[in-house]
């Protein structure tokens, strides 16, 4: 009886003396598990993790942030983010806006004016506001266009690490981590009127959250990447195109390569991600091996992602289909080979399995385990059975099997986890 209660006793000592909140795991030095994608092949991806301490930084501004990353240099370093970091902000923090950086008479009434399709035509802007548009350009780059080089790791502290405004660019760097960061808004306060593209003309914008442009061995983990708190869909209508403010939110372009992007969570946004952007860059040929898994993408209009020439393994993604100008999600461009297993789409009614994949000058897609609204499709044989006419029939022969990957879930597993897992905070 006696030592019965101790025990009770004893035991509720260990519940008590349990912290309410278990103190958070350092994750800034893990590096790539092995056989995680093709961002684990050959020497793998250990970002900053051999950084000395002396490169170790906790950063809570643009300042600090743009100090530790040392102007995209190669030494192994670690970089926290703890906070919300601006980066739309002038060296003593006060923040800036568009009207800050529009300089040599830029104005977006005298812009529209200048250029109007119906007295200006077809041609390229030119002359001395579509100057003074990029001057202004130019200013707002300086502040937001972050470098990072090679052998660099970058985390957010703890479930509320925020970089808003920002395009990380990783150029021509090697071995690089981006993870538990919330990436929000990459807005562009200059977009470009380009009258020529797609037929009706566009507004060209410049700025990914991440873009990686001849990067190699790049993880990204753990990230939410958005347009919070400036939608594409409010911003108005001009030459009668949505004037929009951003581009992707994580394009991988220009010889990038051996790439894995997981447990993220890429929502509120036109183009999503773009791997390879151009027909015409057949360097990229052989290149742009990336493997997506455990990503939820909501709320993303198309290119989730958009691929040309890269040998791309998709796998237990979970996709939220609820814009009312929803495209696609799987782009097949020029020589892709999108090896698709276990993805589950949820769309509203009017979506149909028909117009989850586009194809541009594609000629393969492979896909199993596909999961429509809970159940399973063939998402090649209906393609195929209901593309336009224009476009060509795709076979089911990409020319490539994935090896490396960590264990791939059903798509009905992948679904329910991804939706409790993914994006930043969320690190388990
Ligand atoms: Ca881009």
């Amino acid at each position: 009886m006696r030592l019965r209660q101790i025990t009770v006793f004893t035991a509720l000592l260990g519940l008590l003396c349990v912290p309410a909140h278990a103190e958070a795991r350092d994750i800034s030095r893990d590096t790539l598990p092995a056989n995680d994608g093709w961002a684990s092949e050959g020497a793998g991806t250990t970002g900053g993790a051999a950084a000395d301490d002396a490169h170790v930084y906790t950063v809570t501004d643009r300042a600090g942030l743009v100090r530790a990353l040392d102007g995209g240099s190669a030494t192994p370093k670690i970089i926290k983010i703890a906070g919300t970091i601006d980066a739309n902000t002038d060296d003593d923090g006060d923040h800036l806006d568009c009207a800050d950086y529009a300089t040599d008479g830029y104005g977006l009434k005298k812009y529209l004016a200048a250029y109007d399709p119906r007295t200006w035509g077809s041609a390229k802007p030119s002359g001395e506001q579509e100057d003074a548009r990029q001057a202004s350009a130019a200013k707002q780059a300086e502040r937001i266009v972050l470098p990072v080089g090679s052998n660099t790791t970058i985390v957010g502290l703890g479930d509320k690490a925020v970089l808003k405004g920002a395009s990380l660019q990783v150029k021509n760097a090697d071995n690089v981590i981006v993870r538990n960061l919330d990436l929000r808004d990459a807005y562009d306060c200059f977009p470009v009127w380009q009258p020529n593209t797609g037929g009706l003309g566009d507004w060209k914008t410049a700025y990914d959250n991440i873009w990686l442009t001849g990067a190699t061995h790049v993880w990204v983990d753990h990230i939410t990447a958005s347009d919070k708190g400036h939608p594409d869909a409010a911003e108005p209508t001009y030459f009668a195109r949505n004037y929009l403010r951003h581009d992707g939110l994580l394009d991988i372009t220009n010889g990038s390569d051996l790439v894995t992007v997981s447990w993220s969570r890429f929502a509120d946004h036109d183009k999503a991600m773009l791997i390879g952007s151009g027909d015409s860059a057949t360097g990229d040929r052989g290149k742009l091996r990336v493997t997506l898994h455990h990503n939820q993408f909501e709320s993303v209009v198309q290119r989730a992602p958009r691929v040309r020439f890269g040998q791309v393994h998709v796998y237990d993604n979970r996709y939220v289909v609820d814009s009312d100008d929803y495209r696609y999600s799987l782009g097949v461009s020029t020589e892709s080979g999108i090896y698709a297993e276990n993805n589950a789409f949820t769309t509203p009614g009017e979506i149909e399995v028909a117009d989850l994949v586009k194809s541009w000058n594609g000629t393969a897609l492979h896909q199993t385990g596909t999961l429509f609204n809970g159940f399973p499709v063939d998402l090649l044989a209906i393609y195929n059975a209901y593309n336009s006419g224009s476009e060509r029939d795709l076979t089911a022969d990409v020319g490539w099997t994935p090896t490396l990957h960590t264990k791939i879930d059903s798509a009905e597993v992948a679904d329910r986890e991804v939706a409790r897992g993914a994006g930043a905070g969320r690190i388990p």
